[in-house]
């Protein structure tokens, strides 16, 4: 259910009509449930959820959490840790599973519901045929994402207002969030990206990104290991927005490349200095005078400060520690 931030420029393949129930990845077999690599994988996740819960006040004593479960990687993830951390939160709220069953083609209908019943978790399967929607307004050929985003969006937000949900949490990551930055920057002109924590434009709904500390990497291997049944995301037959592969690839060739990078921009989009950016509506330059304080001090005539190696390594050390 993630969708592309822009549309997609390519051509749809016709749909995809292999097996619709993912086979388990072959690591399950190697890394299993109790191991110690997985329970430290497992910790550092849910540690991540419940620093993103307390820095960003993301649930409350008793809200209901209407969690939006795709049937990926990420949404199955955030749904495990968000009931782990229930059983131990200092706060009592209610969780909710949803999942929209858009009619795509290959859909398994009764994969979520068994997984549901599994898990022993309230959920709320809601039908809706979007997929025949979007084929029959969008040309063949152009793009489908937007406006399947939007009802799908039209959707959730009635479905968590009939069920009493309070907070809408939704499965997008740390790398997620990162994408989007350099989607919005190069193709959008805007210093942007997904906040953790946001209210619909009609006020009525606070829509929640408990991953948004989660690296995919850690989400991928603890979603092998855990053996969730993944639906695969391709049934609509839309293919990844091109230039959000771009953006991905670029990461994946600066994280190899230059270790440290990508937790260091992380790290960066929660230490902004509006006095050093170019915003007149963030920070007041034309009202800027000799006694205004300004964050950061004066560094007009400076060189960019270039970071020490050690606060390389404890950016790191914090995204990567285990323990
Ligand atoms: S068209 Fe497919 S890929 Fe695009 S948002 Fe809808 S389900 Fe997702």
């Amino acid at each position: 259910m993630n969708a592309p931030a822009t549309a997609a420029e390519a051509a749809p393949p016709p749909p995809d009509t292999s097996p619709a129930v993912a086979a388990p990845h072959p690591a399950a077999a190697v890394e299993t449930r109790f191991s110690n690599t997985f329970l430290r994988l497992k910790k550092k996740l849910e540690r991540g959820v419940g620093k993103a819960i307390a820095d960003f006040n993301m649930i409350g004593e008793g809200d209901t959490v209407m969690v939006c479960v795709s049937g990926g990687k990420d949404s199955f993830t955030l749904l495990s840790c968000l009931m782990a951390l229930r059983e131990r939160a200092p706060v009592n709220f209610r969780i909710v599973a949803m999942n929209l069953d858009q009619k795509q083609p290959g859909f398994p209908a009764d994969v979520l519901p068994a997984y549901f019943e599994s898990i022993g978790i309230e959920y709320r399967i809601v039908t809706e045929d979007t997929y025949s929607i979007v084929k029959d307004k969008i040309p063949e050929g152009k793009t489908t994402c937007s406006l399947c985003s939007r009802l799908r969006r039209g959707i959730i937000y009635r479905v968590a207002k009939e069920i009493g949900a309070t907070r809408i949490a939704l499965g997008h990551h740390r790398d997620d969030m990162i994408e989007t930055l350099f989607l919005n920057m190069f193709f959008g002109g805007k210093l942007k990206s997904m906040p953790p924590k946001l209210v619909s434009d009609n006020g009525e709904h606070v829509v929640i990104r408990p991953l948004a500390y989660c690296t995919e990497n850690d989400i991928a291997r603890f979603a092998r290991t855990m053996d969730f049944p993944i639906i695969p995301c391709n049934l609509c037959g839309s293919q990844e927005n091109a230039q959000r592969k771009q953006i991905k690839n670029m990461l994946q060739g600066w994280a190899r490349e230059f270790p440290g990078r990508i937790e260091s921009i992380a790290t960066a989009m929660s230490q902004v200095v509006p006095s050093h950016l170019a915003d007149n509506a963030l920070f007041d330059f034309r009202n800027l005078t000799r006694d205004t304080p300004v964050a950061e001090g004066d560094i007009a005539f400076d060189r960019p400060e270039l970071p020490l190696q050690n606060h390389v390594i404890s950016i790191v050390s914090e995204f990567t520690d285990e323990d």
